[in-house]
């Protein structure tokens, strides 16, 4: 009789909502992130994402209902480098989950193992820059997310053994994906080794590296900072001078002024974004994106060498 009561308990938790038996519950801060966490969790988790992939992932409007999210979950994956450092540590500290401490298994910093690029030689925030110790968006090259995908897997392998082979599995599969399809995009790419292009923020560091552009010309006159006219001005005149043709603009950015520098200098404005969904034909996740990153790219400097 004891068995069997202890069975129909066994069997009540497994069907009730939030019960020993439930999925692992992820929050994440960014898309991107979000849709790496996807692939790793398989039907093994529950992600849910805080930013939306049109907001500038360092100024998130940080909504109550966010501490709820963060109170409730079993881990958060975060970008870390100081990517939300602007919005995420109030809303951690209010959420009072222990799971989600500094050090415990639920943190998950995808930053950690990555080598960052521009770590600055003196910590300086006083002229308001926000990538105050290295540039924060390391997963616009494909490589990086390779690094993130298998350390979100060993992190959910800690807080989830029973799963854990689901999740080594489906790291390596996303790994493989990825490795195949970065040599596809580095073929589309390779005609245009060495060229420059101009961005609003300075997002793409990795993916310039990655791909042999040179991506280190920004509308902002520095990261955070709006742009001024001075600086415009300047930027307008070394676009005529090495005759750059392309300006990335990210949905959160202001376009209008991109289209002004556009028109004094004959080049084209492209629709970029660093997230899932951010721009039309991205929001199938992180490889869709890359794809799309790849090719609007190739496009529009295949264009400006007419
Ligand atoms: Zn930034």
């Amino acid at each position: 009789m004891k068995i069997i009561s202890s069975l129909l308990l066994t069997c009540v938790l497994m069907f009730l909502p939030g019960a020993a038996h439930a999925k692992l519950e992820v929050v994440a801060t960014t898309p991107d992130f979000g849709s790496i966490a996807t692939e790793i969790g398989g039907r093994s988790a529950s992600i849910t994402t805080l930013a939306k992939p049109t907001e500038d992932p360092h100024f998130v409007d940080a909504k109550p209902s966010f501490i709820v999210k963060l109170n409730r979950a079993d881990a958060v994956v975060e970008g870390g480098a100081e990517l939300e450092l602007g919005w995420l540590p109030a809303l951690l500290d209010q959420s009072r989950n222990s799971r989600l401490a500094l050090g415990a298994p639920g943190r998950i910093a995808c930053a950690q193992g990555i080598s960052l690029a521009e770590i600055p030689a003196t910590l300086d925030r006083s002229r308001g820059d926000i990538h105050a110790s290295g540039n924060p968006h390391f997963l616009t090259d494909p490589l990086n997310a390779k690094i993130v995908a298998d350390h979100i897997a060993s992190a959910f392998c800690q807080l989830d053994p029973k799963s854990c082979d689901t999740y080594q599995a489906n790291s390596k599969k996303f790994a493989a994906e990825l490795e195949s399809k970065t040599a596809e995009w580095e073929k589309l790419l390779a005609p245009f080794k060495g060229q420059r292009v101009v961005a609003f923020h300075d997002t793409w560091p990795y993916f310039a590296r990655r791909f042999g552009l040179s991506i280190d010309l920004f509308l902002e006159p520095k990261p955070g900072i709006p742009p001024t006219p001075v600086h415009l001005a300047e930027v307008v005149s070394r676009m005529k001078a090495e005759h750059i043709h392309v300006i990335l603009v990210e949905p959160y950015q202001n376009r209008k002024t991109a289209e002004a520098v556009a028109a004094d200098t004959e080049a084209t404005v492209v629709d970029v974004t660093q997230f899932p969904g951010g721009v039309k034909g991205t929001d199938k996740g992180y490889i869709e994106l890359m794809d799309y990153l790849v090719r609007s790219i190739a496009n529009a400097l295949s264009a400006g060498r007419k």
